[in-house]
């Protein structure tokens, strides 16, 4: 038996999502061609984009089609900062890199643009009162806010509507990363208020190399990566077409499921959370104090000993795949720059479990019976 329970790093194609990209492997016209075999792949690029925008209440308009999350988030950071006139930027130490990074070459830059970043609750949510503050002293019209909708690490879901309302009130733009939230928690666009959001097919059985880039009509930036007039000059470069067409099903399917099975995610965390809770007593789980919870994610940490040292490899030889909530550098674990933020102690293991649609309830179980073998 093997648990595959890193998710949230990636996640697995659908089968469904294979066929769908099996089906038109061999459309190879160039869809900017205006012969047929470029229409027959135009068609199958249009018809993902109108489908999305649909199940995202918002217009196909909106929707161009990028690599994936950081090429989206890049081009927001860098659109807002070199075309909306940003000279502030804030944002939160939790964000993923593509934010951080961005965010911070901008002000290589641009050395007048000044990053705030804002504080948060224990629990790792975002302080709102913090969030008011900096947006009182902010320039107005000239400020970027970029907060995640729901943090890959520690799973705590974000009230992005409240950030937006706060933006709003500042005119500030909202760059929301929906990353790990698109496919995982129903909601639609308009609901988060943002200006810019990110998706990543490979997060939710899609392929990987594949996303979009929401830009809010009201919102227009220029391109990030220059050339050819694809996107509707948003974004130049030949499309992948296969990718799309598998992006275009992941997220049917994905939506679909949410709508189907609201609670699958949830009950596959909740199910795992409460059987480290019972067998493990020294472990400690992250929740959110509201309840608000990316029901893909469950992060836990063990007390670092002789048993919990090397839990991740212990945990891959028995088959068992997670994340330790870390990035590998040269073959050294680096701490997470988010449990450095949010003041994690040093001396524990972090593991990070995380779930898919394909995930089962044998995986979870046989996982913990690793855990209990590792921590005899
Ligand atoms: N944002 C978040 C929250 C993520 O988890 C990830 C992927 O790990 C990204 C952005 C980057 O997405 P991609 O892998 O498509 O570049």
């Amino acid at each position: 038996m093997k648990a595959y329970l890193d998710n949230a790093a990636t996640t697995p194609l659908h089968p469904k999502v294979k066929a769908a990209m099996w089906e038109v492997i061999d459309e190879f016209g160039n869809p900017s061609s205006i012969h047929a075999w470029g229409r027959r792949t135009r068609i199958l690029i249009e018809k993902a984009r109108t489908a999305i925008a649909e199940m995202l209440g918002v217009s196909p308009g909106e929707i161009f089609f990028t690599s994936g999350g950081t090429e989206a988030i890049n081009t927001a950071v860098y659109g807002a900062v070199i075309d909306r006139g940003v000279r502030t930027i804030i944002t939160s130490p939790i964000e993923h890199k593509a934010v951080l990074k961005s965010a911070a070459r901008a002000q290589a830059l641009r050395p007048d643009v000044h990053i705030h970043y804002i504080q948060h609750h224990p629990d790792g949510a975002f302080d709102l009162d913090h969030l008011h503050d900096l947006l009182k002293k902010a320039p107005r019209g000239k400020t970027l806010v970029a907060l995640m909708h729901a943090n890959n690490e520690v799973g705590i879901l974000n009230d992005a509507a409240a950030v937006s309302a706060l933006a709003q009130q500042y005119e500030a733009l909202f760059l929301c990363d929906t990353v790990q939230t698109l496919c995982h928690t129903p909601f639609q666009l308009p609901e988060l208020g943002a200006h810019y959001a990110a998706c990543s097919a490979h997060k939710f059985h899609g392929p990987k190399g594949v996303g979009f880039f929401y830009m809010n009509k009201e919102a227009k930036i220029n391109p990030l990566i220059h050339g050819g007039a694809q996107e509707r000059g948003m974004r130049a470069g030949t499309e992948n077409v296969p990718g799309i067409v598998g992006l275009h099903k992941a997220f049917e399917i994905g939506m679909e499921a949410l709508r189907t099975r609201p609670d699958h995610l949830l009950r596959l965390r909740n199910h795992m959370r409460d059987r480290i809770r019972a067998l493990f007593p020294e472990a400690t789980i992250w929740e959110s104090d509201n309840g608000a919870v990316l029901p893909t994610v469950l992060a836990v940490s063990f007390p670092l000993n002789e048993k919990t040292e090397m839990m991740q490899m212990r945990l891959d030889m028995e088959g068992v795949a997670v994340s330790a909530g870390s990035a590998c550098t040269s073959g050294a674990a680096q701490r997470s720059h988010v449990l450095d933020a949010l003041n994690a102690p040093k001396d524990i293991v972090p593991l990070r479990f995380s779930f898919g649609d394909l995930t089962t309830f044998d995986e979870v179980n046989y996982a913990v019976e690793a855990l209990q073998k590792i921590l005899a």
